[in-house]
């Protein structure tokens, strides 16, 4: 007997489920053929700092914020994030601005504490195999930003992402950024190949992370430009005002200079493959 004989209760899960083609987070659509810019602070470091970033990058065609409100930092003793301390001021911050932030959560019992605010949760490097929060995210209502392991393969990270569609979330956003490889002379190996594969083989809107992925500002525009150019759905980077004080990623950080430049590159990159920028409605 075959399998599409047996009884349909009994057959085996199709390997390729439907799955929305399109992740939306306020006005952005990833996966519908536009390119989306994610930038903000590798962290929120203060109310100032964070609405100085977002209001500029919301003037240059961000349209969504990022900033992270807990940090897995190498070290426990560099800075961690300002956490709860800084939930009152980010719910102003994007008020005022009308963003909608992606942000990590490192651990599940963080979920609740944000799900208010939040508009695209990000799943760490360092977390793409912590399972319990994988499962966790996929009973939440809001879309997931899976970033892959610096050591996972291809294969694990769709199967990392399986995690949270078969828990309940098939709003899944993978993000590329950069895995660890024989070299040190950038702080992660960009790996467009698997921007490719997770085009072709799966639905999942597919961005890049060119901050992490190379770790050195004057090459994460041109690291931007190469995921615009093999048909990537957008890009998340950091980007801070003065990144000489960044608590935390300064040296990848690109100043509101080099994302104003960046951002016109793109646009050029984007159009002639006859794509659109996806832009929010600036007022004011
Ligand atoms: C970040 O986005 O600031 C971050 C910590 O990224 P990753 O998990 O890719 O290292
Ligand atoms: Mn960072």
């Amino acid at each position: 007997m075959n399998e599409t004989s047996l009884p349909l209760e009994s057959q085996p899960a199709p390997t390729v489920r439907p799955r929305p083609h399109i992740v939306s987070v306020g006005p952005a659509q990833l996966g519908s053929g536009t390119f989306s810019v994610i930038a903000g602070p590798c962290a929120i470091e203060s109310e100032a700092q964070f609405e100085e970033t977002a209001r500029a990058v919301k003037q240059l065609g961000a349209v969504l914020l990022r900033g992270g409100i807990w940090k897995m930092r190498t070290s426990h003793k560099t800075f961690q994030g300002l956490g709860p301390a800084s939930f009152d001021f980010v719910r102003e911050v994007l008020r005022r601005q009308q963003m909608k932030l992606v942000t990590e959560v490192t651990d599940p019992r963080q979920i609740e504490q944000i799900d208010d605010f939040v508009g695209m949760y990000q799943v760490g490097a360092r977390n793409m195999f912590n399972y319990a929060l994988l499962k966790e995210l996929g009973k939440t209502r809001k879309p997931v930003l899976l970033k892959r392991s610096f050591a996972a393969l291809i294969g694990e990270w769709f199967k990392a992402a399986d995690y949270v569609v078969d828990s309940g979330n098939d709003q899944v956003v993978l993000c590329e950024r950069g895995i660890r490889s024989f070299e040190t002379a950038t702080r992660f190996t960009f790996d467009l190949n698997a921007v490719l594969v997770a085009k072709s083989q799966t639905d999942f809107p597919v961005v890049v992370d060119p901050s992490h992925a190379v770790g050195i500002r004057e090459y994460v525009p041109k690291i931007a430009l190469a995921a615009a150019a093999v048909g990537a759905d957008g890009i998340i980077v950091e980007v801070h005002p003065r990144p000489a004080e960044a608590l935390s990623d300064g040296q990848q950080a690109l100043t509101i200079e080099d994302f104003r430049v960046m951002m016109k590159q793109i646009d050029g990159i984007v159009t002639s493959l006859g794509r659109d920028m996806q832009r929010i409605e600036l007022h004011a």
